[in-house]
């Protein structure tokens, strides 16, 4: 293909579903009411979505409750479950570019983070959890006496998942796949800023044979629909991402109900670079550790902790890179970074960035808004950040960088617990036992070594301490939607 041939601006793609999805039937809200959502690069309202509240979420939890207890699902053959979930991550490989470009005009990431990142994973989590649904089982147990003990793990029930904007799709495998393939049934609430993607995959999960009211979907905001969700006394069980704010308020009260609770939150996770790593290689993992999606992932590497005596070579390094960064349309397949989500998160961020300078950090590159329209911020470092500044202890979710300097190992383990968070940490270094070293000492649910935000559908993930409670994704996943029953049968 010549250059002039190959398309750099991807075209807006259509968007075809704006109701709810309860029982198999798209519907329209029961008060009638409607949100916008917002095109972050242009600030222009896109489409009205539905907007669930307590009623619609009533009817939601009753056709999953349906659906689970009188249903084909939870008593279908496991192998068979597991072809209508492997259908499904067909059905979205064959709509990959018009997916893709839902969540970039939905949600403003670049479309090349979309196509690379984003559904390329959402379609191997499905198909991982695929292939679990026929082999979730229980043990047999030689207990004393004249008895045959088995356990067997049952789908939990009718699951609650609500999710965020800043990975929508990829939010949406990550709970729907382990909660069907352990034969659970769903009622989802997207985040009210991007509805489009979880609205599409739904209506491919339907047409793929998941039976009607397995998966249902009630867009709306949190403290209406989510709130009634977490609530409701036909929900077994609510999966939620997002703030750990948010999932303090969520455990209260589900705690009338005794609801399973499982939690994936923020963090404000340490990338430490040894002098004795390979410099480029740290300096292209810290890039990509805290900047990729705009810097909205809740393992964001924002605390970049590099040892005193490469200090200046990392800064001088990092800095080069972060100007190189190719801000724009997000539709342009040659643009690295897009928008941030919305006017409250734009606003938050700009705001860390004056407390950074306030507080006597080197902002040495970024610092300000780009452009005129659209949420976009610049790609934004700090130097010379001590730990007790907001940028060095606070969750920004955003494209600011804040970089420290330390001395040697036992300080910097000390300096990386030294959080209310644990989601994430990563360490760059040639020598394996420091490696290791760091990787046992420090108080976090995933560690990377030499390397930053690898994913894998098999790979648990999930946080210590206030970044999280249970495992996403794995084997470890299926836990979060299964109840173990154990059966004795005397033999005598
Ligand atoms: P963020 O700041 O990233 O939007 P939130 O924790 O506020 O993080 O939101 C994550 C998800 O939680 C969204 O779907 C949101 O609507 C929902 N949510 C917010 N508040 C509540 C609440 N009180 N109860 C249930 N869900 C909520």
């Amino acid at each position: 293909m010549t250059a002039t041939a190959e398309k750099t601006v991807v075209p807006v793609p259509k968007v075809r579903q704006t109701k709810m999805l309860i029982g198999g039937q798209w519907r329209d809200a029961q008060s009638g009411k409607t949100f916008e959502t917002v095109n972050p690069a242009t600030e222009q309202v896109i489409a009205n979505i539905a907007e669930g509240d307590s009623a619609d979420v009533d009817l939601a939890v009753k056709a999953a409750r349906k659906a689970f207890d009188e249903g084909p699902w939870s008593r279908m053959d496991a192998r068979d479950r597991g072809k209508l979930i492997n259908k499904l991550a067909d059905l979205i490989e064959q709509n990959f570019d018009e997916l893709s470009a839902l969540e970039t005009l939905d949600n403003g990431k670049p479309i090349k983070d979309a196509r690379a990142a984003d559904f390329p994973l959402v379609i191997d989590c499905l198909r991982y959890y695929a292939g679990w649904a026929d082999k979730i089982h229980g043990d047999t147990i030689p207990i004393r006496g004249n008895y045959f003990c088995y356990t067997r793990r049952e789908p939990t029930g009718v699951c609650g998942q609500i999710i965020p904007w800043n990975f929508p799709a990829l939010m949406v495998a990550w709970k729907w796949g382990p909660a069907l393939a352990a034969g659970c049934t769903i009622v989802m609430k997207p985040a009210e800023q991007t509805p489009l993607s979880c609205l599409r995959m739904a209506e491919l999960a339907l047409e793929a044979g998941i039976p009607e009211g397995v998966i249902n979907v009630v867009p709306g905001y949190g403290p209406t629909a989510g709130a009634a969700l977490v609530k409701h006394p036909g929900v077994d069980k609510i999966a939620f991402t997002g703030e750990h704010r948010t999932a303090q308020i969520i455990m209260a009260e589900a705690a009338t109900t005794l609801k399973r609770l499982t939690f994936e939150l923020g963090g404000k996770s340490p990338n430490v670079v040894f002098a004795d790593s390979n410099i480029d290689a740290a300096v292209a993992g810290a890039e990509f550790g805290l900047f990729f999606n705009q810097g909205q992932c809740c393992c964001a590497g924002s605390r970049v902790f590099v040892e005193e005596k490469v200090k200046a070579e990392f800064v001088e390094k990092i800095t080069a890179r972060a100007k190189t960064r190719k801000l724009g349309n997000p539709f342009d397949t040659s643009t690295s970074q897009g928008p941030q989500v919305d006017q409250a998160q734009f606003d938050k961020i700009l705001s860390y960035i004056e407390k950074g300078k306030n507080a006597g950090a080197k902002c040495v590159t970024g610092g300000k808004r780009f452009g005129e329209k659209g949420f976009f911020v610049e790609p934004t470092i700090f130097d010379n950040v001590t730990d007790e500044m907001p940028i060095a202890t606070d969750e920004i979710f955003g494209p600011v960088m804040s970089v420290l300097s330390f001395k040697d190992l036992d300080e910097i383990i000390a300096r990386s617990n030294d959080t209310c968070y644990g989601l994430a940490a990563a360490v760059w270094t040639r020598d394996v036992a420091k490696a290791h070293r760091y990787a046992k000492s420090v108080r976090a649910g995933t560690v990377w070594v030499n390397c930053y935000d690898v994913f894998d559908a098999a790979a648990p993930f999930g946080g210590f301490k206030m970044s999280g409670m249970g495992r996403e994704l794995g084997a470890a996943a299926l836990n979060n939607y299964t109840e173990l029953k154990t059966v004795t049968v005397s033999l005598d």
